[in-house]
């Protein structure tokens, strides 16, 4: 079991994928949604750019 991140910058995971980065790359977008903001990594990001301009849209994150 891993304790409550405390420190500012809490480690990121890419929501999409599970990917764990230290800190936010600056290759990684971040979108808000209800629950929160998401990270997801630049290789997501990339082969999710056809999807999300595509027929589908945020409901599919
Ligand atoms: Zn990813």
């Amino acid at each position: 079991m891993e304790p409550e991140p405390t420190v500012s910058r809490p480690p990121v995971t890419c929501s999409h994928c599970g990917a764990t980065a230290a800190d936010a790359p600056l290759t990684w977008s971040s979108s808000t949604r209800p629950r929160g903001v998401q990270l997801v990594c630049d290789r997501c990001t990339r082969a999710n750019l056809r999807s999300i301009e595509g027929k589908l849209d945020e409901a599919w994150w």
